[in-house]
């Protein structure tokens, strides 16, 4: 019998994946929390989930001796050492699907949020002691959507499904990306353009390329300023892709009507980061900023499917058949 450990997160009993495995191998939840809780425990491990709340560098993998497969249950995997791990000859693996739809939902929603003004009208009522006057007027230039243009920066998989729903919306959709397959925009109905054009013409702006170091503050203060002076700007992808600081020097100017923010540089968010610190002070004006914690991802159905995707990797995997996503191939051995 195979032994294969969740190192974090899940609590037990792991049923669904028990119900993957099939009789295959026992289940261990470590719901271990720092490296501290994996020391001592992997050692005779044939496989292991990891999510998010711990890492699995170099010296820990030193004490997979038998481990064949650690499946990151997520798309992410910057929380293992990838390279030390191909060159021991485990597979490292990613789930890079389960949360496209529930994404997706999160950018539109936040369009929707920005643009409808729902978060600033929410704020401005509640300080108000009286709630009058029923101020309509103060909520942001709020737009008829079918005169809206929203440029996509990234058009992979969340990106795609973005497009699609905003044209469903009767939106205008721009696309930039390098890396897309010529003639994916006929597809999917939308304009491929240059990043200049796009962030010249777009009123809302949402991101959802990789972090790499070619898109790490891919939006910095030049770029804010070639973005339309009231549009919108939102982040599903990962924080560093935004100067936060120059984001929120940009609000703060009145330049952009306003920015949903999903995905921080650090998280849990650093209060001194100055975009967190502006979102904090309640300013007066207010200002229509959003942050939510890193939850685009989330859904009760989302997670159902990492679980049983991470584990029927892994029975792939020790059935001796080759598992979908393996994202460490240049290093194996
Ligand atoms: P994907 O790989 O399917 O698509 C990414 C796209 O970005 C690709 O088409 C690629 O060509 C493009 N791209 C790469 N470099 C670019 C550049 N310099 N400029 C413009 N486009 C570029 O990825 P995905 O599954 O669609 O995920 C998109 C982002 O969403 C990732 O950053 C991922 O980590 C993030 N994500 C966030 C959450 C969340 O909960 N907030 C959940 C899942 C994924």
């Amino acid at each position: 019998m195979h032994r294969v450990v969740i190192t974090d997160c899940l609590e037990p009993p792991a049923l669904i994946e028990e119900a993957t495995l099939d009789g295959l191998a026992t289940i261990d939840c470590l719901q271990a929390k720092s490296i501290d809780g994996l020391r001592g425990n992997l050692a005779d491990a044939d496989a292991i989930i990891l999510y998010h709340e711990v890492t699995l560098p170099n010296d820990i993998l030193e004490e997979c001796k038998q481990c064949q497969v650690i499946v990151r249950g997520g798309v992410g995997y910057d929380n293992v050492d990838i390279q030390a791990a191909g060159e021991r000859g485990i597979m490292v693996c990613n789930v890079p699907d389960y949360g496209v739809d529930e994404v997706a939902d999160h950018a539109i929603g936040s369009m929707l949020a920005l643009v409808r003004g729902f978060v600033i009208a929410d704020r401005r009522l509640r300080k108000s002691t009286t709630l009058l006057p029923w101020d309509r007027n103060d909520i942001g230039p709020v737009r008829r959507l079918s005169q809206t243009t929203l440029g996509l920066i990234g058009c992979g998989r969340i990106g795609s499904a973005t497009a699609l729903r905003a044209k469903a919306l009767k939106l205008r959709v721009l696309v930039y990306d390098p890396y897309l397959r010529p003639g994916t925009e006929k597809v999917l109905g939308v304009e491929r353009v240059e990043l200049d054009d796009l962030l010249k013409q777009s009123d809302v702006v949402s991101l959802h390329t990789p972090l790499t170091e070619e898109t790490h503050h891919l939006i910095n203060a030049d770029r804010l300023a070639q973005m339309k002076s009231d549009a919108y700007l939102i982040n599903t992808s990962r924080g560093a892709v935004i100067d936060t600081a120059a984001l929120a020097r940009s609000l703060q100017a009145g330049h952009l009507s306003g920015a949903a923010i999903d995905v921080l540089e650090e998280e849990p968010p650093n209060p001194s980061d100055p975009l967190v610190a502006l979102w904090q002070s309640d300013p007066d004006p207010l200002i229509n900023l959003m942050i939510t914690p890193h939850t685009a991802y989330f859904s009760n159905a989302g997670l159902a499917e990492i679980r049983e995707k991470s584990s029927a990797e892994i029975a792939r995997v020790l059935r001796g058949e080759q598992p979908y996503n393996v994202v460490n191939q240049e290093w194996l051995r």
